[in-house]
């Protein structure tokens, strides 16, 4: 049966679910207050996807795009560790959990007493002796790590950097449990999951433009620069949404792609207090990214990816110039959870860029900025601080024929590009199951 349903939002999360939808035959519009679709993914530097992202792959796949990307699989994780120690994680081509086993044995990143540590600690949880705590979502993930026995240099040089670049936050403000699934999720499935991969012609060219083309050939409609402003109800369902310009439009199912702090106010106020649903929206909070793009007259030759551990940013990419590999590239360098850097003048940033970038990608001669760009998000990602877990809504609201979706929703990943993707079909996963 042919149903009509709006989108509302049309980031990653909404057009994953039109396309969904649109493919199963339903009435698809797209309803997004901005000029183009795409969300905070518009314009955003090169995603890092790992292998473990299988609803990404498996949509880059349907759209056509594999043979795109999959020459440029694997970037190699680097570490530059406070004492100038720099560490890669290798990728051992070996069936689980060997490939765990002798990556962890070998990892020069941790002290042989951490490894000894981290090793033991797998084996009692791949023998579920002791099981896992129950606890672990409310507990903050540099206590647990100290508890299985990890040192401080370990913390902050290892993990640290991997909580910021895995859930966008350092170790002190995150959920053990969801720290401790995404590492289980990306090192511990096998040797194909840890694989990373950063493809450089951002998001746009290998997701955003396919996925567009597709919706447009399946005729879903896009409605861009419509806000909607008001979402009405009856006692049981929606019944309609209003514009900022004061126009309606009416569906047989709505399905929300927006942030929690965007939907709530768009709610009737009885809505909201009256469902535990809507209420614990307002528990969730974001926390912010600065980032620094840095095209500069020195040659790369291959994709590098760099954790930084006590600087500035927390994370480097550098691409080699698409046409002038020989003598230019691309830095992006990357911070998150640090509220400080918002306020600091574009030249500071710059100034500060570029310092990390020396210790990242050393050179005789420090190279000329040919351009910049900075770009300061106060609200970029959804905050995994500890208890966050519980106030994650999934799709199904309260409301027969009212979907929420989003990254920041309850998908088991942290709220990046896999969440935003997977939450999209399981909404419309839930509106087939419902038909
Ligand atoms: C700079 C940056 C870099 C990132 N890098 C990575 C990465 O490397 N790897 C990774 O996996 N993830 C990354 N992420 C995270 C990932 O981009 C997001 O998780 C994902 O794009 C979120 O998609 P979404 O559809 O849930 O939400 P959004 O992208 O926020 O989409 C919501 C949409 O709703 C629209 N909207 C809001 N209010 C209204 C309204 N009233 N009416 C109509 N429309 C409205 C917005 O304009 C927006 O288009 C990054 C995020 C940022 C910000």
């Amino acid at each position: 049966m042919s149903r009509s349903v709006l989108i509302l939002g049309g980031g990653i999360a909404g057009l994953t679910a039109a396309l969904a939808l649109a493919a199963k035959g339903h009435s698809v519009t797209v309803i997004e207050q901005g000029a183009h679709l795409g969300g905070r993914m518009w314009h955003a530097p090169p995603p890092v996807l790992l292998e473990a992202h299988g609803a990404t792959w498996s949509l880059i796949k349907s759209l056509g795009q594999d043979a795109v990307t999959r020459p440029l699989r694997h970037t190699p994780l680097e570490f530059l560790q406070s004492t100038g120690a720099r560490i890669q994680f290798l990728h051992l081509p070996l069936p689980s959990p060997l490939n765990t086993l002798l990556g962890t044995t070998l990892f020069q990143g941790l002290s042989m007493r951490d490894r000894w540590h981290l090793l033991s600690f797998l084996e009692r949880t791949w023998e579920q002796d002791p099981p896992l705590p129950n606890d672990l979502d409310s507990r903050v993930a540099d206590e647990w790590l100290t508890s299985i026995g990890q040192s401080e240099t370990a913390r902050h040089g290892v993990w640290n950097s991997l909580a910021r670049l895995l859930l966008g936050a350092p170790l002190e403000d995150i959920s053990a449990g969801l720290f401790m699934r995404t590492l289980r999720r990306c090192f511990l499935t096998g040797a194909r999951a840890t694989k990373l991969i950063v493809p450089p012609q951002g998001v746009d060219s290998f997701l955003l433009v396919p996925l567009t083309r597709e919706l447009d050939r399946l005729g879903v409609r896009i409605k861009l620069n419509a806000t909607v402003s008001q979402v009405r109800f009856s006692p049981n369902r929606v019944t309609e949404v209003e514009f900022a310009d004061r126009t309606r439009l009416t569906a047989d199912w709505y399905l929300s792609a927006l942030p929690p702090q965007r939907l709530t106010p768009l709610l009737p106020e009885r809505v909201v207090t009256h469902y535990a649903y809507f209420q614990q929206l307002s528990r969730l909070s974001e926390s912010p990214l600065v980032v620094v793009r840095l095209h500069l007259d020195l040659p790369a030759r291959q994709t590098q990816l760099i954790l930084l551990e006590g600087k500035t940013f927390h994370w480097m990419i550098r691409h080699p110039d698409e046409e002038r590999h020989d003598q230019t590239s691309v830095v992006w360098a990357l911070a998150v959870g640090e509220p400080s850097l918002l306020p600091q003048s574009t030249e500071e940033l710059v100034r500060l860029a570029m310092d990390d970038m020396a210790a990242a990608f050393p050179t005789a001669e420090p190279p000329r900025i040919l351009d910049f760009d900075v770009m300061r998000l106060a609200s970029a990602m959804l905050a995994s601080k500890p208890g966050t877990h519980q106030y994650r809504p999934i799709a199904t609201s309260p409301f027969t024929n009212f979907l929420v979706t989003g990254a920041w929703t309850d998908t088991g990943w942290p709220a990046n590009l896999e969440s935003a993707i997977l939450s999209g079909q399981r909404g419309a996963e839930a509106i087939s199951a419902q038909l």
